[in-house]
């Protein structure tokens, strides 16, 4: 009986030692929870199987758009759910800013292709997005008819720092590049490749029309999100990417298939893996770059 008393004792005694030792700091200073990962699609085929890798998952609704936060190897990650479309992938990326305080954005899901090099299910890193949704046409009279082929691109109004910027384009942030093709080869389905994602609320199916845009603007693949997403991104200057698999090539006749919308989402993971091991080594290895060129203040 002594034994055993002493015994108790004792154990108590240590667990108390044990608890003060425990990393005072931590308990002075709790550490705050890391900034989460925001990674957006437009559709069910583009988000579901990235939810169903996430733990701990809470769904969460503002307005019409959903979130799904939970984490990745202990990690918090939010998948968000844009809808289709420019304004769609606005708000709802202006709703995770303001709401998740997000560390990086990824934009993903499917795409058509522009760029005759590319097949269906091969994946593009987006070096750049460009909005190719927006113009302006010099007078032309009545009976005239509508030329699309004259019509002139224009910069996109976004504010920066205070300022409202004419901008081409927006320049996915170097170090998440860099991220994303350092797991390239694990990817088995097609290739992967570095280019530019061209949005806008079209869906093109003309082969003249896809030739023009991609000799206009070098786009790899049309979307309807990324360069919306984007935009939002640059003014709240979180660090942004954009990753999109061709779902479809009218190019090489290769209709859309929903499969792959998994497949982006499968390379997505491993690219968030690598990227939160990267988040716990130095948190600070991801610094927002202004990468813009050519860009223009308006006065
Ligand atoms: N449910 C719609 C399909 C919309 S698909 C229907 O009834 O037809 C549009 C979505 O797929 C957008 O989110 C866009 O980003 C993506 N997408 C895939 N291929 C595309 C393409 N060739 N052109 C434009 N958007 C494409």
């Amino acid at each position: 009986m002594k034994k055993r008393i002493l015994a108790f004792i004792l154990a108590t005694l240590m667990s108390f030692t044990l608890v003060s030792f425990a990393n005072p700091k931590e308990k002075e200073n709790p550490q705050p929870s890391p900034r989460p990962i925001i990674i957006q699609g437009a559709m069910d085929v583009e988000t579901e199987n990235l939810v169903a890798q996430l733990q701990n998952v809470e769904k969460i609704t503002y307005g019409g758009w959903l979130f799904f936060k939970g984490t990745v190897d202990n990690y918090p990650v939010v998948v968000t759910k844009t809808e289709i479309g420019m304004t769609n992938a606005a708000a709802s990326t202006l709703l995770a800013i303001e709401k998740f305080n997000p560390l990086a954005i990824i934009n993903q899901g499917t795409s058509g292709g522009h760029d005759p090099a590319l097949h269906r299910y091969d994946i593009v890193i987006g070096k750049k997005s460009v909005n190719f949704g927006s113009f302006r046409s010099e007078h032309s009279d009545y009976n005239k008819g509508i030329h699309a082929e004259n019509w002139i691109p224009m910069d996109i109004n976004v504010s920066v720092n205070g300022e409202i910027k004419e901008l081409k384009d927006f320049e996915g942030n170097t170090t998440l590049i860099e991220t994303a093709k350092s797991v390239m080869n694990t990817y088995k389905k097609g290739k992967v490749v570095e280019g530019v994602i061209g949005s806008a609320d079209q869906w093109n199916r003309e082969l003249d029309r896809i030739k023009w845009i991609h000799e206009k603007y070098a786009t790899s693949v049309e979307e309807m999100e990324t360069a919306s997403a984007a935009q939002i991104a640059k003014t709240y200057k979180v660090p942004f990417l954009g990753i999109r698999i061709l779902s479809n090539s009218e190019i090489h006749d290769e209709g859309y298939d929903r499969n792959s919308g998994e497949y982006c989402q499968d390379f997505v993971l491993k690219v968030t893996k690598k990227l939160i091991q990267q988040a716990r080594q130095n948190k600070d290895f991801l610094q927002y770059k202004d990468e813009s060129t050519n860009n223009t203040t308006i006065q």
